[in-house]
């Protein structure tokens, strides 16, 4: 909490520790359990390391499980990922027949959490993975919520699809969390939902500050820097133990850019709608041609991330463009996949990596809220990020540069040209992007809201009682 202080200041530090007394007494003995599907890689499990720490330090009970399933478990869940955000993802169906199959793999992990849900216990379920656990949860009393981390403004008939597949599966949640309100589908607009925008933990490895020296050695570690690092690569772990970066990252790099050449970085998921060969494209063509600096495409290593059974196939794609690309600007980018079999360390070469870019892009097609556009903003980068989704709830007037059009990718390399060009404009925009995250990003403010969520969920079990 000391450090918490630090950045949020003691006004802000109290409010949230007269909160969570209030809401330790309404909660009884009742303990919080959330569910995700990974423990590495991706958004969610990004957040709900800080938070669950958080509240434990806060004396809340919270205790985090995370389900298993099988290949075609996931190719359904990711599937009903894509059709949210819009997108048909493939061509396979969402019937009775991949509701059964949900059903009977959540069935399989339900058995296995046992008795450890009590009756009245609150349970927060994350994303369509986890949707088909509310009814065993409820059954046993439980408080049941469901977040949904993504989104998309306006439906089609993806989306139909999708929330037809899981609003059966949902019937039995109590309430909805979503990030924007526009992500509300009608299939939930009668129910009670709260609109809760994602946080970053500002002492996690991803976002631990990093002096420039240290930043340079992790990065030459990688392979991403040529030379020697002039200090050792450590960081401190999440569990608060040292660390020492050790694993080089894969790079498909002709030549590699000095220590000093501005870089502009993307760190996402090989997901189609993160667009990384779009950024590829847009880089080689409308920003290597006019003046220096090297685009840096990093991913997580495509086997480590297992409820992401595209990514292989995403980053096979991206390869072959940056392959096809003329060799002089093939040689001004950079493919990087960063080993995750060391959550800590795979956080802090994205830490470093963000600290070391001149400019960040994220150049969505679709995005639920985009975490990596707050992580770069807190490092004082300016963000050059699609207007979709929560990209645009983050870049603020002043803070970085919203691309109206994602699909524009000469509108793209002109925005990272002028900043590359203007290093006082970016310095400025970083600045301000770092304030706009302190005050609308961090932790506090998330779990402020959850209060708030259970406490009025509480708040009506009390009402029926004394009905
Ligand atoms: N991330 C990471 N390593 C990688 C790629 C991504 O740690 O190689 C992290 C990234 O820093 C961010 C999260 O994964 O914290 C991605 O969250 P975001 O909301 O941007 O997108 P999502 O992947 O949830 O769609």
């Amino acid at each position: 909490m000391a450090e918490l202080t630090e950045v949020i200041g003691s006004d802000r530090t109290v409010r949230l520790i007269e909160t969570a007394t209030e809401f330790r007494r309404g909660l009884g003995g009742r303990v919080i359990w959330t569910f995700s599907s990974t423990v590495t890689g991706g958004g969610v499990a990004e957040m709900l390391y800080a938070l669950v720490g958080y509240t434990k330090d806060l004396a809340v009970d919270t205790r985090w499980l995370v389900i298993g399933g099988d290949n075609e478990f996931f190719r359904i869940t990711k599937r009903v990922h894509n059709r949210i955000h819009g997108q048909a993802g493939d061509d396979g169906g969402l019937g009775a027949a991949e509701r059964a199959h949900v059903e009977e793999v959540l069935n399989a992990n339900v058995e296995s959490i046992a008795d450890r849900v009590s009756p009245g216990d609150l349970v927060l379920l994350h994303d369509p993975q986890t949707a088909g656990m509310a009814r065993a949860m409820a059954e046993r009393g439980a408080l049941v919520v469901w977040r949904s981390h993504i989104g998309i403004d306006a439906e089609n008939e993806h989306t139909q699809s999708a929330w037809e597949f899981l609003s059966p599966l949902l019937a039995y949640a109590r309430g909805f969390v979503f990030s924007r309100r526009s992500y509300v589908p009608a299939v939930l607009s009668e129910r009670p939902t709260w609109i809760i925008p994602p946080s970053i933990d500002p002492f996690s490895p991803k976002n631990e500050p990093l002096t420039d020296p240290v930043a340079r050695a992790i990065l030459i570690t990688s392979g991403l820097l040529p030379g020697t690092p002039s200090v050792a690569p450590t960081y401190i772990r999440r569990d608060g133990s040292p660390g020492e970066v050790s694993r080089p990252a894969w790079l498909a790099a002709e030549e590699l850019p000095g220590p000093d050449d501005p870089i502009v970085v993307q760190v996402s998921r090989w997901d189609r709608l993160k667009d990384m060969t779009g950024v590829l494209r847009a880089f080689a063509a409308h920003v290597a041609p006019s003046g220096p600096g090297t685009l840096v495409l990093a991913g997580p290593a495509v086997e480590g991330v297992i409820d992401d059974p595209e990514g292989a196939a995403v980053f096979a794609e991206c390869m072959a463009a940056w392959q096809s690309l003329p060799p002089a600007q093939r040689a001004r980018t950079i493919l990087m996949t960063v080993p995750m079999s060391d959550v800590d360390e795979n956080a802090i070469i994205v830490n470093a990596l963000q600290r070391h870019a001149r400019v960040i892009a994220q150049k969505s097609l679709a995005e639920g809220f985009g975490l990596t556009v707050a992580e770069g903003m807190w490092k004082g980068r300016p963000v050059v990020g699609s207007a979709v989704g929560g990209i645009q709830d983050q870049i603020a007037p002043g803070t970085g540069v919203l691309l109206r059009d994602p699909t524009d990718l000469a509108g793209f390399g002109r925005a990272v040209r002028e900043l590359l060009d203007d290093p006082a404009r970016a310095e400025r925009m970083g600045a301000a992007a770092r304030e706009h995250v302190r005050d609308h990003f961090i932790g506090d403010v998330h779990l402020l809201r959850y209060a708030e969520l259970f406490s009025s969920l509480l708040s009506t079990l009390v009402d029926a009682q004394t009905a």
